[in-house]
């Protein structure tokens, strides 16, 4: 018979749960740990796992190295494990290819197979058993029981109006993006013409990708911006991804956290780094050279409704300051229109879909928004009440900044405070029942 009784259960096993489970073997946990993952086997990001393209973060700010640089899960230690070590460096790169980085997720992961149960998709999470412990529930019909939990589902990708209830195998966020596009070959041949949505990193990504694939369709990209902007790499912005700068965030007024954020923002969204834009440039160039252009790059320009033609999306645009309308027909549109933060926007979320069931008795503030405290712990809305343990792993860029969330920066260092304070709450939990 299946256990499923747990001091400890996580929700998600991407790297910011991975870099909690080294976290916790690595100070010995004396907890009875699982970690439920949907996807039957560990990756990272797999639907993204384009040739040729690099990682955006230094690679020893790894699932382990800025917590523990002696631990055996680091980046180096798996590159010494898998025989690189010596080539890798000799590529003399900034940044490794992503399907390298990938297969050191899973690497790593791979050293937790006692604790993941793999191919459980969580559909639900309820108090139950008077109050101390969590119920949770899988799309296999499962029910695990747990005194603490960790949720790390990942962001909830942004479906932005008009696109919002539109999508469908033809049009779909970059999170679907190799399975759809196999999809679509299988089904329907090579596609003629493609259109990627946004000005970030992935459009840029996205675009080269298809290109390389499909050297004879059209791919139109629309962005409302000016042009794919540079990436803010100074090294003095960069302090963002300090731990430092997150108590600095955490402690900022609303209002300051937005100015923060509005000055910051380049160093992660809405641009592209240098090598990636060359190349997009250069590539648009030649083919002017070789008058066939293939690539058509529209600025300024909003899809303003979606409709369908003969089976594929049409896009109504408007160039934003002439005000010029056109229509898109595509066969395949792609979203690279980034993901939800916790928040009032309508871009937002209030809270992460996962907790639908237990949001109403978790800590909002006036907003409705989920408060997530310094150490990552959801506090009940009631604090008289007895509430068992439940941290947010990864979804705190509105409280905690952009350096903590989004990024591989500091997921190490926040699974170290996670682990803390997670076994002190079972410590309490434990008290406080035996006085009961
Ligand atoms: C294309 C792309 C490229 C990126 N490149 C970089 C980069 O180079 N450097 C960087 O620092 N950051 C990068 N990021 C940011 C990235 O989000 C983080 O690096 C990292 O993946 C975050 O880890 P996570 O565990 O929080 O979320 P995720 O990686 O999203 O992992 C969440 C996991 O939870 C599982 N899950 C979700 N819901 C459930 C459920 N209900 N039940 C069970 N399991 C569930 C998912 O299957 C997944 O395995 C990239 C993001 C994308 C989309």
């Amino acid at each position: 018979m299946t256990e499923t009784a747990f001091d400890i259960v996580g929700i998600g096993f991407g790297p910011a749960n991975i870099a909690l489970a080294a976290a916790l073997e690595e100070r010995d946990t004396p907890h009875k740990v699982a970690f439920l993952e949907g996807m039957n086997a560990p990756a990272w990001q797999p639907a993204m796992l384009l040739s040729g393209s690099d990682i955006q973060n230094n690679p020893l700010r790894d699932l382990v190295t800025p917590r523990n640089p002696r631990s055996q899960y680091s980046f180096i230690n798996f590159l010494h494990e898998q025989g690189r070590l010596f080539e890798y460096l000799n590529l003399g790169v900034e940044f490794p290819l992503r399907k390298e980085y990938a297969q050191y997720v899973t690497w790593v992961a791979r050293h937790f197979d006692r604790w993941v149960r793999y191919g459980r998709t969580v559909t639900d999470i309820k108090v139950g058993g008077g109050d101390e412990q969590y119920v949770v529930s899988t799309a296999c019909g499962e029910a695990y029981s747990a005194r603490s939990i960790v949720v790390a589902p990942g962001r909830t990708p942004l479906v932005p109006p008009p696109f919002e209830g539109q999508e469908s195998e033809r049009l779909f966020h970059l999170t679907c993006y190799l399975p759809r596009l196999e999809q679509y070959q299988r089904r329907h041949g090579t596609p003629r013409t493609i259109c990627v949505v946004g000005g970030s990193q992935s459009a840029v990504e996205l675009i080269l990708d298809l290109s390389a694939r499909f050297p004879e369709a059209n791919i139109v990209n629309v962005q409302r911006g000016y042009g794919f902007a540079l990436k803010d790499t100074s090294p003095f912005s960069d302090h963002v991804y300090f731990p430092e700068h997150v108590d600095y965030y955490f402690d900022a007024s609303p209002a300051s956290k937005a100015a923060i954020d509005e000055q910051l923002k380049r160093t992660n969204y809405s641009s592209a780094d240098g090598d990636v834009i060359r190349k997009l440039y250069l590539t648009i160039y030649e083919q002017k050279l070789d008058r066939v252009e293939r690539i058509r790059i529209l600025t300024n320009t909003r899809v303003v409704s979606v409709s369908e033609f003969k089976g594929a999306p049409l896009l109504a645009l408007e160039e934003i300051h002439h005000h010029q309308e056109s229509k898109l027909c595509a066969d395949i549109v792609i979203l690279a229109t980034g993901f939800r933060n916790l928040g009032p926007d309508p871009s937002q979320e209030r809270f992460p879909p996962i907790l639908a069931s237990i949001a109403d008795r978790l800590l909002t503030d006036q907003a409705g928004v989920l408060h997530v405290a310094r150490d990552y712990r959801l506090l009940p809305r009631r604090p008289e009440v007895l509430f068992p343990p439940i941290f947010l792993n990864g979804l705190c860029e509105t409280s905690h900044g952009m350096g903590d969330a989004g990024s591989f920066s500091l997921l190490s260092l926040r699974s170290d405070l996670i682990a803390t304070s997670l076994e002190a709450a079972l410590a309490d939990q434990s008290t406080l029942l035996q006085a009961s």
